[in-house]
């Protein structure tokens, strides 16, 4: 009896891990795959497809959706506005399971994008983050506009007001400053978080950015 009953419990043990290995817990777990390099390749010829209005469009027939549906290994993350016109799927002619995206207005980095953006280097093996502005962002003319009225500022505002006061009184447009400046304090202040700073400091993981235009569909890389 005792032994039946151990061997019962044994097979539900050996179901049970079979379940979680097999599904959605640890499939994500997996080795870095591609590099910074050959992802930040991907999305230049993705995007140049995008520009010259010659898009393959990859990986969107119901056999990726089946494909991926176990596991997700995306070879990039990018941290975008979420203006209606930015979305990185199209800007890099790409598919499903390919880039790990999250979006918020303004592309600003509280903790939760931080966090969010750290569940893909650490656990999916993303190896380039890209934290990608735009031109005429709405967001950040808000905090151009509303930084003289700091009583109304939500956190949103909150989040974009050092790149607004980092480029007051410089020569150019205060909107276009302020989008290029907010993308380079991004960049900084995800490098040098507590959840990623030890893997750019190592070279495993490469942050860049970019600037998209929303007339020519192109990206202006930051250096
Ligand atoms: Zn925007």
């Amino acid at each position: 009896m005792n032994l039946i009953f151990h061997r019962q419990t044994l097979q539900a043990a050996i179901i049970a891990i079979a379940i979680i290995v097999g599904g959605a817990p640890l499939a994500d777990e997996h080795a870095p795959g591609v590099s910074a390099s050959e992802s930040l390749q991907l999305l230049l010829d993705g995007n140049q497809r995008f520009i010259d209005g010659k898009m393959t469009h990859p990986n969107q027939m119901p056999a990726r959706r089946i494909e991926i549906a176990k596991g997700q290994h995306p070879f990039a993350a990018i941290l975008t506005c979420s203006d209606s016109r930015t979305a990185p799927e199209v800007l890099f002619d790409r598919g499903l399971g390919d880039i790990f995206v999250v979006r918020v207005a303004g592309n600003v980095a509280d903790q939760v994008v931080i966090e969010s953006l750290d569940y893909s280097v650490t656990h999916l093996g993303v190896r380039l983050l890209m934290i990608l502005g735009h031109r005429s962002c709405g967001a950040v003319t808000a905090a151009v506009l509303g930084h003289e009225e700091p009583s109304d500022v939500g956190p949103m505002l909150t989040e974009l007001r050092p790149a607004v006061e980092a480029t007051q009184g410089k020569s150019g447009d205060p909107v276009e400053n302020a989008i290029r400046e907010n993308v380079e304090l991004v960049m900084t202040k995800l490098s040098d978080s507590p959840e990623l700073s030890s893997m750019v400091k190592s070279g495993d993981l490469k942050v860049i950015g970019g600037i998209y235009d929303l007339s020519t569909g192109k990206i202006e890389m930051l250096k």
